[in-house]
């Protein structure tokens, strides 16, 4: 794949986005971010989640959606992941309340609604835009260089 191509996946079902989810988990690394674009119930928190569970190896781990508290915080043995949903948020500068700097290159970060904080997201990062698709979802995937060759290592890996 070349540097930056953007990667486009079908999700027919919600197993398949959860198995996205779960794939990316293994790909990550402590300090990514990951920013999931896509409408109100495009698949953002059922991708989120699965990571989640994947990431702390916990199947049945509670993963709420994080849109009334804005934040969730979960620990593992390989690092702490910030689910942080920004629907709610009405400026920027809002973020930094929550403890984004704090969060961000030092902790996983999975993003819903990355646009809220659209000029302050840094560039190293990952783009994972949902779009309904029929009755499926669509996923495309979008990383800095430094994401590419770990997509497309996954995509040979099947
Ligand atoms: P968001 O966080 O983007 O608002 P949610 O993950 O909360 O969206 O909700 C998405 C809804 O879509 C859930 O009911 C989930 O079961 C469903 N869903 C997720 N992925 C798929 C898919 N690939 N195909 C069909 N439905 C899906
Ligand atoms: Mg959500």
């Amino acid at each position: 794949m070349a540097d930056n191509a953007p990667l486009t996946l079908d999700l027919p079902d919600e197993a398949a986005t959860c198995r996205l989810g779960a794939a990316l988990a293994e790909l990550a690394r402590p300090d990514d971010l990951i920013a999931l674009w896509g409408d109100l119930g495009a698949g953002k928190t059922t991708l989120a989640r699965a990571f989640i569970r994947q990431w702390t190896n916990d199947a049945q781990l509670c993963v709420p959606s994080p849109t009334f508290t804005l934040v969730q915080i979960y620990d593992s043995i390989r690092g702490k992941v910030w689910h942080v949903d920004l629907y709610r948020l009405k400026t920027p500068d809002e973020v930094f309340e929550l403890g984004w700097e704090e969060a961000c290159g030092q902790n996983l970060v999975l993003l819903e609604w990355p646009q809220r904080i659209e000029t302050l997201l840094p560039s190293k990062r990952l783009d994972l835009r949902l779009s309904h698709d029929q009755g499926g979802r669509r996923a495309v995937l979008q990383g800095c260089p430094d994401w590419s060759p770990r997509l497309a290592q996954a995509m040979l890996g099947g």
